[in-house]
């Protein structure tokens, strides 16, 4: 063979390897967008979804991740002693939890459920509580998105504390409507008896992590924690990434 021959053919390899290298590309990216979903810059190669400057400006919640009873809207005594946030509710954390839900972006709960992870152990809440428990969805809406957001936040926040994580001790029996698009009133009778313990005696006298995404007004987790409450859950906080304030 040719000097030049030889040449040309090298050539024609490396072609061939550069358009597989770009076919290979593009078919990632058309998997894996490569634009940060919160800010729209480009993603670098080792980033998905969000970017690493993205996570880095979601600030945990003012005030010290505790949120104040009076931020929320439950009418009389609530069946929670406490309340606690990971980050602070914004523009960018609010896509967040909607690119998770909506988009089905299933493994954002990663990131956000080790962080409720930290939260609980800047707390030394693993010393204190028996039991992670998620706030349930309706059978028919969770197989309608293909996950329980709560879950999957829950799973992590269980690997990352070390507090063991139960599913299935209280279900959602009734596929209320959302809460967003009702009034204050209409909102307190949504969330009346729509969820039943299937398992009292494993949350009997125990003290227990309710998990949820979002806490608005509150009125959902504090409808699960009176239902804890009645079989016997001893004390109950709630935790969730944020808590966006309504105008
Ligand atoms: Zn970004």
């Amino acid at each position: 063979m040719k000097k030049n021959e030889m040449f040309s053919k090298s050539l024609t390899f490396m072609k061939i390897q550069e358009s597989l290298k770009y076919l290979y590309k593009s078919f990632f990216d058309f998997i894996y967008p490569p634009f940060c979903y919160t800010c729209d810059e480009r993603l670098k190669e080792s980033e998905r979804l969000v970017c690493e400057k993205c996570w880095n400006s979601f600030k945990p919640y003012e005030g010290g991740i505790k949120i104040e009873k009076k931020e929320l809207n439950i009418p009389g005594k609530t069946n929670f002693s406490e309340c606690y946030l990971t980050y602070n509710y914004n523009e960018k954390t609010l896509k967040l939890i909607h690119i998770f839900k909506y988009s089905k972006k299933s493994s954002l709960s990663i990131r956000m459920g080790k962080k409720l992870g930290e939260v609980i152990k800047k707390n030394n809440f693993e010393k204190k509580f028996d039991m992670i428990i998620p706030v349930p969805l309706h059978k028919s809406r969770e197989r309608e998105r293909g996950f329980n957001q709560s879950d999957l936040l829950s799973r992590f926040a269980s690997s990352e504390s070390g507090i063991p994580l139960f599913k299935n001790i209280v279900i959602r029996t009734k596929n209320n409507k959302s809460q967003s698009q009702l009034s204050y009133k209409e909102r307190i009778e949504n969330v009346k008896n729509i969820f039943r313990v299937k398992q009292p005696e494993m949350i009997k006298d125990k003290e227990i992590i309710l998990i949820d995404d979002i806490i608005t007004t509150g009125l959902t987790v504090n409808s699960c924690c009176g239902e804890l409450k009645k079989h016997g859950a001893k004390e109950i906080i709630c935790m969730a990434v944020i808590h966006p304030v309504e105008k």
